[in-house]
This record gives C-alpha cells, sequence and structure tokens, in this order.
C-alpha cells in the first residue's frame, strides 16, 4: 500500500474544466508551456515554465496547494505548501 506523501491530496480528483488549455491563458489569448490540473477545483492553469504561470498563482491564491500535471502521460502531483512531488 503506498504511503500518501501529504494530506493535502483530496480523496477525489476534480475533473478538469478544459482540456482545450491554461483556462487564463485563454481567456487573454496567451500561450503556455505545460498544463497543470488544481486537484482540489479542476482549474487548469499553465506551469512554471510558462509565462504567466498560472496554476501556481491560482493555487497560492486559492490556497488549493496541489496541483497535478495533465500533459500526455503523466500523472504526477505536486504540493506547492510542502514544495514536493506527492503521487
Ligand atoms: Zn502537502
Ligand atoms: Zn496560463
Ligand atoms: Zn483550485
Amino acid at each position: 500500500m503506498p504511503i500518501k506523501a501529504c494530506d493535502h491530496v483530496p480523496s477525489t480528483i476534480a475533473p478538469p474544466h478544459t482540456l482545450k488549455g491554461c483556462e487564463d491563458c485563454l481567456k487573454t489569448g496567451d500561450s503556455w508551456v505545460h498544463l497543470r490540473l488544481c486537484v482540489h477545483c479542476g482549474h487548469v492553469g499553465c506551469c512554471d515554465s510558462s509565462k504567466n504561470r498560472h496554476a501556481t498563482r491560482h493555487s497560492k491564491a486559492e490556497g488549493h496547494p496541489v496541483i497535478q500535471s495533465i500533459e500526455p502521460g503523466e500523472a504526477w502531483m505536486w504540493c506547492n505548501t510542502h514544495e514536493k512531488q506527492v503521487g
């Protein structure tokens, strides 16, 4: 049985609002590099390699610590409170 890396990971992962791209960049017409899902509410934002870093900004602004990669073939999660990979 895997050890749960942190208590911030919710038992149910929220489904993404969209798979079309970073929802905040789509609004402003900006571009992104990789996509990250807020597992708490389904917000889709761009990664820290993107100029707007919407995933991290959402995480801090909303107090939603855990994000998940939704790039094809990737499923790791990252906790912004613990600053480590949690799944
Ligand atoms: Zn955590
Ligand atoms: Zn973005
Ligand atoms: Zn969220």
